[in-house]
């Protein structure tokens, strides 16, 4: 019976020629993913079984074998565990479920490096198949069904899905025809050295089983499991080695970057459990995707409960994975029990403060190397935004978390604490002093900085759309407010600062007069128009009013779709500005400029909202007023040469 084969879906084709073009330096590394996809589909069985016993039938020991067969140049792995019946493989194996996969596709350069270490944070799983073999047949049975399916695949043309012919033994079994060039996998001692390298710590049997070479009748081997098969996370911690740790983590968190850090404890007293957790290293390509949620897995007594306990971890911490293995819980306790039970929010409260006491121990970690950044920081850079959501959803952990933000600002290039900041006020200093936009290169040339620079008063720069959610959820640190650069009235002028040269200011009735008739000019266009304290190089600024919002939280709300009028803007002269004294001269009166001084004014508030990165809203008036006076400027120096 021949069918034609159902085409991969699109991005499995993609994640295919990844594979088969070998991007993994480590082909053995599929015999880890095997593995782990068999002993899950064993922790699910055995939770199903906790309901219906009688899905473990005759069959109860649950265990994976290797079955190596160097005449057939074959190697298959075999699990009773849950299985898969018709659609579980077709899904399964045919599609790539995982949300933001498209995303992380698109974001695949062609460059192998930076490839491999994108396609290291996704994960290929299953397809890991396809670099060592080039005819892979899954055989399988669902626990509690009676038909056996047969899905097959050469990896490129597509896959079929049968009905198995004969019975098919629950659970599931992958068998690899072996491309020549990978026939090394065949003896027994590569297959334990993999195991023992990648897969020690999985909790269930493997038994490895060689067939013997055909012609050879003296040697004879049994059945022998390879691995411990003790749950790793229930060893003394003094007899797992850091490698054991890390392939762990590969298997729960399916990542496969080096654990940042991990905690491992037991929690003795009002409630027992185990915890094992590790923090990446490398952002998880979904990090962002709003259904990504943190990959701890709940387990009772060694038992797998359940990974999708959301209130195990709050959302700030869901780049978190491992393991959680109470002793209390009842084993058939449902997730609708779990969710709401006083149980796991205390455990939740343990875990948290853990994690962060264990940050606050690597953030004292000096750099490997002078010169080079702290390890922390490293970590601060990848997860910090995801950190700070804690800020403002979670009061309680706000202190500890405010110890361990890191910040770019404008006192040098590498990160500072808040207590540095504090550190460095200067006299007379009263607030926290930041800007926002969207990137702190650009930051650095903004405007608003002119005037605490030149009293050498630091700023922080702030580049996470997230900043703009919890500065005001925080309001101070140690008692000094947060105050935005870019919003009401800013006031320096009570700050002992380095000293500043002194710049010869417009005349106040002059700035007065000027400011009537520029405000004449603009309209409805900006909400006030006033002096400026913060710029001392630019002629002009546009600052969000005192009681009104951020402009940078007002750009991402409108963009997001959750404001639709904007609020006024406030445009700032700058009376020690050249530009801002001719035009006080233009505005005196009888001098008969009233047109020039309109032009001028709408030219520099289309210049202030360019400096803002705000889009002007008529592109070609800017140009022609530009070109009108530059023209005029050259006409002029023509006329003068
Ligand atoms: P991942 O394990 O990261 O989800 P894989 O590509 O390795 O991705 O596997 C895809 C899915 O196929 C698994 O999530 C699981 O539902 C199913 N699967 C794979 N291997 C087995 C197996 N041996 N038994 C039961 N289900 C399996």
């Amino acid at each position: 019976m021949s069918t034609a084969p159902q085409p991969f879906e699109a991005e499995v084709g993609r994640v295919l020629d990844l594979v088969i073009n070998s991007l993994y330096k480590e082909r053995e590394i599929f015999l880890r993913e095997l593995i782990s996809n068999s002993s899950d589909a064993c922790d699910k069985l055995r939770y199903e079984s906790l309901s219906r016993p009688e899905l473990l039938g005759e069959d109860p020991e649950l265990k994976i074998r290797i079955v190596v067969d160097p005449n057939e140049r074959l190697i298959t792995v075999v699990d009773n565990g849950i299985g898969m019946d018709r659609d579980d493989l077709a899904q399964n194996l045919g599609t790539i479920a995982r949300s933001g996969t498209a995303r992380f596709l698109e974001q695949l350069s062609g460059d192998k490096s930076t490839d491999l270490k994108l396609i290291g944070q996704f994960g290929v799983g299953f397809y890991s198949v396809f670099m060592v073999a080039d005819r892979v047949v899954v055989r399988s049975r669902k626990a509690g069904t009676e038909q056996g399916w047969v899905w097959a695949s050469d990896g490129r043309a597509g896959y079929v899905v049968e009905e198995a012919d004969g019975p098919v033994p629950r659970g599931t079994s992958v068998s690899l025809h072996l491309k020549e060039d990978a026939k090394d996998l065949l003896s027994e001692w590569r297959i334990r050295d993999i195991v023992r390298t990648y897969s020690d710590h999985i909790a269930i049997p493997i038994i490895l089983e060689m067939v013997p070479v055909a012609g050879d009748t003296k040697t004879k081997r049994e059945p022998a499991q390879i691995n411990e098969a003790s749950a790793l996370w229930t060893r003394p911690r003094s007899e797992i080695s850091d490698e054991q740790y890390k392939e762990f983590y590969h298997h729960v968190a399916h990542s496969f970057d080096e654990p940042f850090t991990r905690v491992h404890f037991t929690a003795e007293g009002a409630l027992t459990y185990t915890a094992l957790l590790f923090v990446p290293s490398a952002k998880p390509f979904d990090l962002f995707d709003p259904k990504r949620r943190h990959g701890v897995k709940l387990y009772v007594r060694r038992v797998f409960i359940t990974d999708r306990l959301d209130e195990l971890l709050p959302r700030w911490l869901r780049f978190v994975s491992g393991v959680v293995d109470s002793e209390d819980l009842q084993l058939n306790v449902s997730r609708e029990t779990l969710q709401h039970g006083a149980v796991v929010a205390k455990m939740r409260k343990q875990l948290v403060k853990r994690l962060l006491d264990e940050l606050a121990r690597k953030a004292k970690e000096p750099a490997a190397e002078a010169g080079k950044p702290a390890p922390y920081e490293a970590f601060w850079g990848e997860f910090g935004a995801v950190l700070k959501e804690g800020l403002y959803e979670d009061q309680e952990s706000r202190e500890k978390l405010l110890e361990l933000a890191r910040f770019r600002s404008t006192h040098g290039d590498g990160w500072i604490t808040l207590d540095d900041y504090v550190g460095r006020m200067k006299a007379g200093q009263e607030t926290i002093l930041y800007i926002s936009g969207d990137s702190v290169a650009a930051l650095r040339t903004s405007p608003m900085l002119e005037a605490a620079r030149a009293k050498g008063v630091e700023v922080l720069l702030l580049e996470d759309p997230v900043d703009e959610f919890w500065i005001p959820a925080v309001g101070d640190y140690k008692g000094k407010k947060f105050q935005s650069l870019t919003k009401g009235a800013v006031d320096l002028s009570k700050v002992v600062g380095d000293a500043e040269p002194e710049t010869p200011l417009v005349a106040e009735g002059d700035l007065g007069r000027l400011i009537a008739k520029v405000k004449l000019a603009l309209g409805d266009a900006v909400k006030d128009v006033r002096p400026s304290q913060r710029l001392r190089d630019s002629a002009v600024c546009l600052v969000a009013a005192d009681n009104g919002i951020d402009l940078r939280l007002e750009r991402f709300l409108r963009q997001h779709n959750q404001l639709d009028t904007a609020s006024g803007r406030i445009l700032e002269l700058n009376p020690g500005h050249e530009l801002i004294r001719k035009m006080a001269e233009l505005a005196k009166p009888d001098t008969g400029n009233g047109t020039e001084l309109d032009e001028l004014s709408k030219l520099l508030l289309d210049q202030a909202r360019i400096i803002e990165g705000e889009p002007l809203p008529d592109p070609g008036a800017f140009s022609r007023r530009m070109s009108a006076f530059l023209a005029r400027g050259l006409g002029g120096a023509t006329a003068s040469a």
